[in-house]
C-alpha cells in the first residue's frame, strides 16, 4: 500500500508519501515540512488566521514535491490521508479540502486521521512496535501518557490538567530572555547549571494517577527569579544556568514519576515505552525515561526527532494502518478542532461528531 499524507493542523504544512510492501518494513518516501514560523513571528505565537492562510497556499506545493521526491504520480496511490483534528480548525479545513479535491479528482479512497494518532502510531512506523505499547506525547501543546492498544484503540491514561510540558519549557526560557523555541536553549543552559540549588514544586506527584501539572512550575521559577533579583540586583550567568537545571529537574521527575505509574495502570504485556512530541529531544528527560523503562524490562522507544515533531509521513502511516485495517472516509469527512483519542470512533468522525 502507498499512502500520501497531509499535515495542516498548527503551524507546520505538510506532505509525505509512505509505502509498506507486503511482509516489509515500511518506508518513508518522502516528508515536506514546511514551517511558519517566520509569519508569526512579530505576533509572538500562531495566528490561527494566518495559518490557515498560508497552509491553503503551502499545501499543493507540498504535495506536488512530496509526490516529486517520491518519484510517484497520484495514480500511484492507494489513499489520502488526512489530519482531520484536533487542532486550529481553519488549517485543519485546508488540509481536508486539500484531500478531499484529490480524491475527487482521482477517485483515491479518503481517510481521516487523528493528528494524536499519527503521533501516537509512529513508533511502528519507525520500529515495528507491536501491540500494546505505552506512549508518552510530551510536546508544545500536548501532554498525554496512552496506552495504544490497536490502530483505533487508545486509552488516555493521564494528561496535564493545564500546561504543555513543552511550553513550560518555553515559557521559562521566556523568563530568563533565551530565545525561543525555549526547550533547546533551556536544555543547554541547564548543562552548567546545578539541578539542586532551586527546590521547584514537582506538581500532582503527591496525588495518586497519572495526570501531570506545568503551570506551577513556571510561577515558581518567576517567584525565584525575582527574588534573586530582589536581593542581589540582577541575575548571574551561574544563576540562569541553575533556574534552568532545577526547572528540567522538576519536569523530569513529574514525567518520569508520572510515567512509573502509567506503566503501572496500562495493561499487561506492554512491548515497550515510547515517546514523541518535541520534549523528547532533552537529553535528561530522555535518559529518565530510559530508566523507567529499563526498571520495567521494557524497550524504550523514541523516533528520530523529524518524526516526534510535526509531520505528515506520520498521517500517512497513520492513514495507511486505518485503511488496511478496512476504515474509509466519504466527502462528509468534517474538520474538527477537539478529538479526544479515546473517544475516537471514525463513524463519529463522518457525523462531524
Ligand atoms: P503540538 O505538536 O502538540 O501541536 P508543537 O508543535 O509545539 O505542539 P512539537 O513541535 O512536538 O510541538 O514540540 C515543540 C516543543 O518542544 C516546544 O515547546 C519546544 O520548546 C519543546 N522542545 C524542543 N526541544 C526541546 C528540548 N531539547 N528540551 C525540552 N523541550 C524541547
Ligand atoms: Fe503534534
Amino acid at each position: 500500500l502507498t499512502v500520501l499524507g497531509l499535515e495542516s493542523s498548527c503551524d507546520d504544512t505538510a506532505a509525505a508519501v509512505v509505502r509498506q510492501r507486503a511482509g516489509a518494513r515500511p518506508e518513508i518516501l518522502s516528508s515536506v515540512v514546511r514551517g511558519q514560523t517566520d509569519l508569526h513571528a512579530p505576533f509572538g505565537g500562531v495566528v490561527p488566521e494566518i495559518a490557515a492562510r498560508a497552509h491553503a497556499e503551502k499545501l499543493d506545493g507540498c504535495v506536488e514535491q512530496a509526490l516529486a521526491e517520491a518519484g510517484l504520480a497520484l495514480v500511484d496511490l492507494d489513499a489520502i490521508a488526512v489530519t482531520a483534528g484536533p487542532g486550529l480548525i481553519g488549517g485543519v479545513l485546508s488540509g481536508v479540502m486539500c484531500a478531499k479535491g484529490l480524491a475527487a479528482a482521482t477517485g483515491l479512497p479518503l481517510v481521516g486521521v487523528n493528528h494524536l494518532a499519527g503521533h501516537a502510531l509512529t513508533p511502528r512506523l519507525t520500529d515495528g512496535l507491536a501491540f500494546p505499547y505505552l506512549m508518552l506525547l510530551a510536546s508544545g501543546g500536548h501532554c498525554q501518557f496512552l496506552a495504544v492498544e490497536g490502530v483505533e484503540e487508545f486509552t488516555r491514561l493521564g494528561a496535564t490538567i493545564d500546561d504543555a510540558p513543552g511550553e513550560a519549557f518555553d515559557k521559562t526560557a521566556k523568563l530568563l530572555a533565551l530565545p525561543q523555541p525555549g526547550g533547546p536553549e533551556v536544555e543547554r543552559e541547564a548543562e552548567a547549571g546545578d539541578p539542586a540549588r532551586f527546590a521547584f514544586p514537582r506538581p500532582l506527584m503527591d496525588r495518586p494517577g497519572c495526570d501531570m501539572s506545568f503551570s506551577g512550575l513556571k510561577t515558581a521559577l518567576l517567584r525565584t527569579r525575582d527574588g534573586i533579583i530582589a536581593e542581589k540586583g540582577g541575575i548571574t550567568v551561574q544563576d540562569r544556568a541553575d533556574l534552568c537545571a532545577s526547572f528540567q529537574a522538576a519536569v523530569r521527575d513529574v514525567l518520569a514519576g508520572k510515567a512509573r505509574r502509567a506503566l503501572d495502570a496500562a495493561p499487561d504485556g506492554l512491548t515497550a515505552l515510547a515517546v514523541a512530541g518535541g520534549v523528547a529531544a532533552n537529553r535528561t528527560i530522555r535518559a529518565a525515561l530510559e530508566q523507567v523503562a529499563a526498571e520495567a524490562g521494557l524497550p524504550f522507544v523514541a523516533p528520530p526527532l523529524k518524526l516526534c515533531t510535526d509531520n505528515a509521513a506520520m498521517i500517512a502511516w497513520a492513514g495507511l494502518e486505518r485503511f488496511r485495517a478496512g476504515h474509509q472516509d466519504d466527502m462528509t469527512l468534517a474538520a474538527r478542532p477537539r478529538w479526544p483519542l479515546d473517544s475516537q470512533s471514525p463513524a463519529l468522525l463522518g457525523a462531524g461528531k
